[in-house]
């Protein structure tokens, strides 16, 4: 299920490009090496622990960030391409579910045989979109639609009650935008209305290629564009949205049909095979009313071909190549400013991930992520834990009240490491080598009844909403958990072959800073049990809002690039938990040593090997553009200061590495939160 929330996703904005030609990367590992021995460590601590990675790192010409984190995203993905391609070839011994991934990954693959069924797979379901003649049967075939995972002209999903976290209810929400962002269709700039031409005639490419004749695919793709638009002018920006408590309208099946006169709920619930809904949450009523007034006003034949064109959409992955690059040259070109499709290897691999993703992370767990590896990281999410149970009880500025609940939804934070307990079942979906449409639309309808399946019942803690092997750590709010991946728990993130001062530095870093998220401006507006509720006095909202300006102050001095300086507002709830993380993370690496002193590795003390493994993290080269790009829209700072700005404000960090007062990396009055 997607949640539809901003989880704090820890190492944002430095994904890859899709199509990106990258270097392989054999293995990776803490390197003693990366650092530069020549740099002062109390002057500029991240030249000192990355000066040699980076000097030997440059960007790759067709990139604009190179880092340890790319780095890592590339061997997951040259490992995830060997799974794929060795469960792809029939042998003895294959499980049940590895011959699943592989028959649908070499489905997908088989370019050839995709080519020549050009759009046959795709007719039957094109022909029960001509045959509807009644706006009953439209109903009808947009909940027979919404089952193969074309959710339109509305979102239909279930998930937890805001504010009864024990349930789990429908949601209906606004959707149904061929350009996602309803302001592109809205905002009266140059620019957007250039961006809508472009779509148009999109549209009109994507009609054509369906067989239409050219005035045909003119009227079809205008028929879109104007409902598209009206749906668009109902739908709540981006910001608007931001506000989940004004998202919050629980209504019964009766008071959702007096909303919507001409749409018959009770047919559309029928449809996708409910049986009795009790009630409903309506995220943006406004939408759901025109909607409704469209239904009336519009014409059967412009429904129907706006119904053929989210169709096409969703089915493109695993139709012919014409239709895949006329959706590349739009959505990926225009629309997000790639230059190269990703290849097919790699959409496949998405495929995978989207269809079959527990199977694949299973296989991907057996051989990346042992159980004893899980264990260790427990120990370090039960030490960091720890760490801020004995910070919360002596933080100066909270008020017992607050401290109270503080400690109470601490203790309830959830912890998923790795994978989930219990995986996915997928027995009963069926995967057909060489019919890539079909396994690619059973998948999708295989999704929205194990989706449907949750209404009613209590929400499920136990289910996993990344997946193992992708590279995820995020706390989320409505479930109070936090969740690491097996995919970001490898080297150099975590590895179990190193000293807990790496690990702790790294991982444990990491994992405090997710925890912090849970009591930060955002957390603090939602409870242990993950209900819509603010906990705090005002009295401790002023006091964090005091101390969150000295993080203000510090980060708005550094600069970027050039003449561009880091917007300490707009990083600031990333810096505190930054902060916070690595302080959690260095308490508890001592509460770890337990009085012991671990002797020195490689010259380096476990104090020092612990800051320069969370500086070594964050190595990363960047071109100018990217970095200015980045300074206007990444919570996160940029590397340098997300290490500097944090060791420069611990004082652990001047006594291990012996800096005298008044180096750059002392800071006079030190910023603390946690
Ligand atoms: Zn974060």
């Amino acid at each position: 299920m997607r949640r539809p929330l901003t989880v704090g996703v820890l190492l944002a904005a430095l994904a890859l490009a899709a199509g990106a030609q990258s270097p392989p990367v054999p293995s990776l590992q803490f390197e003693i090496d990366a650092l530069d021995r020549s740099a002062d460590p109390c002057a500029d601590f991240y030249r000192y622990a990355c000066g040699n990675w980076l000097a030997h790192n440059p960007v790759p010409p067709d990139r604009s960030l190179w880092s340890r984190y790319s780095q890592m995203v590339n061997l997951n993905q040259q490992r995830l391409t060997a799974l794929l391609q060795r469960a792809a070839q029939p042998r003895p011994g294959r499980s049940a579910e590895e011959q699943k991934i592989g028959d649908y990954y070499a489905s997908c693959m088989d370019a050839a045989g995709i080519e020549a069924k050009g759009l046959a797979p795709l007719q039957p379901e094109l022909a029960r979109i001509a045959a509807v003649q009644s706006r009953p049967q439209l109903i009808a075939e947009i909940a027979h639609l919404n089952t193969l995972g074309v959710n339109v002209p509305f979102d239909f999903y279930p998930d937890q009650d805001m504010k009864d976290s024990t349930k789990v209810i429908a949601f209906v929400d606004q959707g149904g935008l061929g350009m996602a962002n309803p302001e592109r269709y809205t905002d009266p700039g140059p620019e957007a209305a250039a961006l809508r031409q472009k779509y148009l005639e999109h549209l009109k490419r994507e009609f054509a290629l369906l067989g239409d004749a050219s005035a045909d695919a003119d009227a079809a793709a205008h028929a879109v564009m104007r409902l598209e638009t009206a749906l668009a002018e109902v739908s709540w920006t981006r910001v608007q949205r931001r506000d989940r408590e004004k998202q919050y309208h629980v209504l019964t099946p009766a008071q959702l049909a007096a909303l919507t006169p001409h749409f018959s709920w009770k047919q559309y619930f029928g449809g996708v095979g409910l049986a009795r809904v009790q009630v409903i949450n309506v995220n943006v009523p406004g939408f759901l009313q025109e909607f409704d007034s469209l239904l009336a006003a519009a014409s059967l034949q412009d429904w129907k071909s706006y119904l053929r064109w989210h169709l096409v959409h969703v089915a493109t992955p695993a139709l012919p190549a014409a239709y895949v690059e006329e959706a590349f040259d739009f959505e990926g070109k225009t629309l997000s400013g790639l230059a190269q499709p990703p290849s097919r290897a790699q959409r496949c691999q998405d495929l995978v991930d989207r269809d079959l993703g527990e199977a694949e992370g299973k296989l991907y767990v057996e051989t990346y992520f042992p159980e004893s590896s899980r264990q260790e990281v427990l120990r370090l999410v039960g030490l960091l834990r720890q760490a801020l149970r004995e910070d919360m009880q002596t933080l100066p500025w909270m008020t017992e009240a607050t401290r109270r609940q503080a400690l109470a939804k601490l203790e309830a934070i959830g912890v998923k490491i790795g994978h989930p307990e219990k995986w996915r079942d997928y027995s009963s979906l069926r995967i057909v080598r060489g019919d890539a449409l079909g396994n690619s639309l059973r998948s999708l309808s295989f999704e929205f009844r194990r989706q449907l399946a949750k209404l009613g019942t209590p929400v499920q803690r136990g289910e996993f909403y990344e997946l193992p092997q992708s590279i995820e750590g995020y706390h989320d709010n409505p479930l109070n958990e936090i969740v690491f991946t097996a995919g970001i728990l490898q080297p150099p993130f975590f590895d179990p072959r190193m000293d807990d001062a790496v690990n702790f530095g790294i991982a444990g870093g990491v994992i405090g800073h997710e925890l912090t998220h849970a009591f930060d401006d955002q957390g603090r507006k939602w409870d242990g049990q993950g209900n819509l509720r603010d906990w705090w006095t005002p009295e401790d909202a002023a006091q964090y809002q005091q101390r969150a300006q000295c993080f203000v102050d510090q980060y708005s001095q550094y600069t970027a690039v050039d003449d561009l300086k880091v917007n300490g507002q707009l990083t600031l709830g990333e810096n505190i938990a930054d902060n916070g993380g690595l302080h959690l993370a260095y308490l508890a690496l001592l509460a770890g040593l337990a009085g012991k002193d671990l002797p020195a590795i490689d010259g380096f003390t476990p104090q020092q090997r612990f800051f320069l493994a969370w500086g070594q993290i964050r190595c990363a080269n960047v071109t100018e553009a990217r970095a200015r790009s980045l300074a206007r829209t990444d919570p996160h700072s940029p590397g340098r200061w997300r290490v500097n700005g944090v060791v420069s404000n611990m004082p652990e960090f001047a006594k291990a590495f012996h800096c005298p007062g008044g180096s750059p990396m002392v800071r006079k009055e030190p910023c603390r939160i946690w």
